[in-house]
């Protein structure tokens, strides 16, 4: 006989498609460094399964999930509980479970701001620009505002997309918003401080960048990607030519992830390893 337990707790990833999606790599990487008997298990989940994979976190008494592409804005109607920011995003990344009950939140916009004040980046007053308005954007813009930047321009291609995120920002938030549509090269504003892509422009395999004229750029703005694959996207290489701090995706993909593995766990994750873990997932 022997008292050891062999189970294990279970955290989910539901999404499609996810096939290549590395975030398991990163929270293994935790769960090993502090000797947590966790996994993590990336699960294709069709829309028209949804709900039953909900029902599944609490069947199989399970921890938490991650949620992606298409699912995280659906996945609200399913949860019991749902935070204030991640009903305001109208989005949800994260899930976990506490007395059966399933809690949803967001911490991609959490993990964007975590990332930029620990590259030493004041927001308060700030005037920032960003490019798209999915559910990257909603989740980046909603923690700026409530980190205190002072104005934002929404600039996005599709017009009803980009309205109703600024129309989001003006009424919830104290920020002033303003749609900016996005039809030829954008000029950035001059007094802009901040300009972040929150599009999939520049996600591997594609080699393009954002429609922007990069001689507006000044050395004195931040230019930030969400994109996180590859780390140098063209869209920062071009900022940093003009002489921009820049500061990556992948950073906020590691902070995002450290913050569920708080909510799960309950302990404090290591950002090292499992930064580590990850620049040697995307090394190979
Ligand atoms: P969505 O599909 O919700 O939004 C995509 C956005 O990109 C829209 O604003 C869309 O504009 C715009 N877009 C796409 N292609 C073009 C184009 N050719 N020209 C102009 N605009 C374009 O995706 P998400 O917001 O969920 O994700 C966006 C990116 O952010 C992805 O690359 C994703 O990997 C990354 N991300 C990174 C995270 C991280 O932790 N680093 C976390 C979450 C996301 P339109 O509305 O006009 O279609």
């Amino acid at each position: 006989m022997t008292n050891k337990c062999y189970r294990s707790e279970l955290i989910a990833l539901f999404g499609n498609p996810v096939d290549e999606n590395a975030t398991v790599v990163i929270q293994e990487a935790a769960f090993a460094a502090l000797g947590l008997n966790y996994r993590y298990i990336t699960a294709k989940v069709l829309p028209e399964d949804l709900e039953i994979a909900v029902k599944a976190l609490k069947a199989l008494n399970m921890k938490g999930a991650n949620v992606t592409t298409p699912h995280k804005v659906e996945i609200l109607k399913y949860l019991d509980h749902i935070s204030d920011t991640a009903a305001l995003m109208g989005a949800v990344n994260t899930i976990y479970l506490k007395d059966g009950e399933t809690y949803g939140d967001n911490t991609d916009g959490k993990g964007f701001i975590t990332s930029v004040l620990g590259a030493g980046i004041k927001l308060v007053g700030r005037r920032v620009v960003i490019l798209g308005a999915g559910g990257a954007a909603r989740a980046m813009t909603v923690e700026l505002a409530k980190a205190g930047v002072k104005h934002i321009n929404i600039v996005n291609r599709s017009e009803a997309r980009g309205k109703a995120l600024t129309a989001l920002l003006n009424e919830k938030t104290p920020t002033e918003a303003e749609y900016v549509p996005w039809a030829g090269t954008y000029a950035i504003p001059q007094d802009a401080d901040i300009v972040v892509n929150a599009t999939s422009i520049g996600m591997y395999p594609s080699p393009d960048k954002p429609d922007i004229d990069y001689s507006t750029l000044q050395s004195r703005m931040v230019v930030c990607d969400g994109v996180h694959n590859p780390r140098q996207t063209p869209f920062l290489i071009e900022a940093a030519k003009m002489g921009c701090k820049t500061l990556e995706g992948f950073g906020m993909l590691v902070n995002q992830g450290a913050i569920g593995f708080k909510l799960w766990t309950g302990r404090n994750a290591p950002v090292e390893v499992m930064t580590e873990a990850l620049e040697k997932e995307f090394e190979v």
